[in-house]
């Protein structure tokens, strides 16, 4: 039910594993060995894992705000856009002429600094989606 709240959470630069269809016994033993918190909008899933947060269904704007407030959530410029939003991997810089011809051609003249996702390829650059995030960020922070 959160999952584009881990997209969020990646724009973001965390670390953010989502799962579905797990038996809760499961989630809470990953979130154990793998020293993760668990956030979730399953109020008995929450109980049965020490370190969670229970999430309710009142706007990503609220629930991220509940995060700042509650496990310190950081809303850091500088990690915006380390991660690949689909596959939580770390994106890699990759030169400008490696992707011509892969992202649109306005995109490519316009912009100088493009990332890669090691996993899915997927490339990233600092564009108008990216400014609206920053907005919306920014957002947040001020109430
Ligand atoms: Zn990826």
């Amino acid at each position: 039910m959160l999952g584009s709240m881990a997209k969020w959470l990646r724009i973001l630069g965390y670390d953010a594993k989502y799962v579905k269809d797990m038996e809760d016994e499961e989630i809470a033993r990953i979130a154990r060995e793998e020293k993760r918190i668990l956030l979730t909008r399953d109020k008995k899933l929450a109980s049965k894992c020490k370190n969670s947060v229970y999430l309710e269904n009142n706007g990503l704007r609220e629930q991220l705000k509940k995060l700042i407030k509650e496990i310190g959530l950081e809303i850091n410029e500088k990690n915006l856009l380390t991660r690949c939003i689909i596959c939580n991997e770390r994106v890699e810089k990759i030169e400008k002429e490696k992707v011509r011809g892969k992202v649109p051609e306005h995109v490519y003249e316009n912009h100088d600094e493009f990332y890669i996702c090691p996993k899915c390829k997927r490339i990233y650059w600092i564009g108008t989606h990216f400014e609206n995030m920053k907005k919306f960020i920014e957002s947040i922070k001020l109430n």
